[in-house]
C-alpha cells in the first residue's frame, strides 16, 4: 500500500438542503487511475471540485478528510488549507484537466505562454522549451507553441490542457470529462496517450464521466456514484463485466462498448433523483426493476462483497 489520497467521509453540501456528495470514502494508491462514473447529479462533479478545493459558494465541504501524501513530505489534510496555503500543493502535487479546453486555456494568450504560468520560477527561454517538450509528449508538434488556442482542432486544444497540466509533474491529475467533447478517433487517442503517459511519468488520475465502458480502456479501479454516494468500487474488469448494483448494470448497458460488437442499447428508466427530496430507503429504488420491499425504507450500506464493495440490499442474497 502506497496511498497517495485518502479521502475520509467525505460531504458537500448546497445551501441547507441540498447533499451533492455524501460520505465519500477512498484510497488512490500512487500512480494508479481511478474511474468515477454515474450519471450527471451524482455527484461525480462536487466530488472532485471539492477534493481540489476548487469549489465556490454555496458548495461547502460539511464533513471528511482529504488526506494527502506528498512526495517526501508529512500528510496532510486539504480540507481546512487556505488558498494560501493550497497553492503549495497545486500544480507540483494536483492539477486538473477540465471538461473544455476552452475553459482551461485562455484564448487571448498563445498556448506556449501559458505553460509560463505553471512554470513560475523558469526562465522564459527555458520554460518555453519545456511547454515545446510537452507538447510533444501528447503528440502535438512542438512548432504549434506559437498558436492560439482557436488555431488548434478541438482534440489538440484537449491535449494541450493535458500538457498544461502535466507541467510541474504532478503526482495526481483530476480529469473531468476529458474526451467528451472530441470524436471517438480522438477519443481513442487521447486514452491511449494517459495510459502512455501513466506509465511514463508515473502520476495517479481521477477520470470522471458518464461513460462507464470508456473507463474499462485507462482504469485500474472505478467507483460508481449515485445520488451523491459511492455505490459500488472495484476493479474495473470486474465492475464491467460482473457489476453487483443493479445500477451499475444500468450505466454499462446504456452505452456502445468500445470494442465489443454493437448490441441493444437498454438505459436505465426515470431520472437522477432531486438531491433537495432524496427518495427515503435506497435513492436507487424508484428506478430499479431488483427492488424489494426493503428498499424503500432501508439505505443499503456499503459492504464488502467479491473483492469489491457494494450498497445494494441484494448482494448476499441470489443475483
Ligand atoms: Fe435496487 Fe434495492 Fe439494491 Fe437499491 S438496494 S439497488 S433498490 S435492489
Amino acid at each position: 500500500m502506497n496511498p497517495l489520497l485518502e479521502v475520509e467521509g467525505l460531504t458537500v453540501q448546497y445551501g441547507q438542503a441540498v447533499k451533492a456528495c455524501v460520505d465519500v470514502s477512498f484510497t488512490l494508491e500512487r500512480g494508479e487511475i481511478l474511474g468515477v462514473a454515474g450519471e450527471s447529479g451524482s455527484g461525480k462533479s462536487t466530488l472532485i471540485t471539492a477534493l481540489t478545493r476548487l469549489q465556490r459558494p454555496p458548495a461547502r465541504t460539511t464533513a471528511g478528510r482529504v488526506i494527502h501524501h506528498p512526495r517526501g513530505g508529512e500528510p496532510v489534510d486539504l480540507v481546512p488549507l487556505s488558498e494560501r496555503e493550497l497553492r503549495r500543493y497545486r500544480w507540483t502535487s494536483l492539477s486538473i484537466v477540465l471538461q473544455s479546453a476552452m475553459d482551461a486555456l485562455n484564448p487571448l494568450m498563445r498556448v506556449g505562454d501559458q505553460f509560463t504560468d505553471a512554470l513560475r520560477g523558469m526562465r522564459k527561454e527555458a520554460a518555453r522549451e519545456r511547454a515545446k517538450e510537452l507538447l510533444t509528449m501528447v503528440g502535438i508538434p512542438a512548432e504549434r507553441v506559437r498558436a492560439y488556442p482557436h488555431e488548434m482542432s478541438g482534440g489538440m486544444r484537449q491535449r494541450a490542457s493535458i500538457a498544461l497540466a502535466l507541467a510541474c509533474e504532478p503526482d495526481l491529475v483530476v480529469m473531468d470529462e476529458p474526451t467528451t467533447a472530441v470524436d471517438v478517433v480522438m477519443q481513442r487517442l487521447i486514452l491511449q496517450q494517459i495510459v502512455r503517459l501513466r506509465q511514463e511519468l508515473g502520476f495517479a488520475v481521477i477520470f470522471v464521466t458518464h461513460d462507464l465502458p470508456l473507463l474499462l480502456e485507462v482504469a485500474d479501479r472505478i467507483a460508481v456514484m449515485y445520488g451523491g454516494r459511492i455505490v459500488e468500487i472495484g476493479d474495473a474488469t470486474g465492475i464491467y463485466h460482473d457489476p453487483l448494483h443493479p445500477y451499475t448494470r444500468g450505466l454499462r448497458d446504456s452505452f456502445p462498448p468500445l470494442r465489443a460488437a454493437r448490441e441493444r442499447l437498454h438505459g436505465i428508466p426515470g431520472s437522477p433523483p432531486d438531491l433537495r427530496h432524496p427518495p427515503p430507503g435506497c435513492a436507487f429504488h424508484p428506478r430499479c426493476d431488483r427492488r424489494l420491499s426493503l428498499c424503500e425504507e432501508s439505505r443499503p450500506e456499503l459492504r464488502a462483497v467479491d473483492g469489491r464493495t457494494v450498497a445494494c440490499h441484494l448482494t448476499g442474497a441470489a443475483r
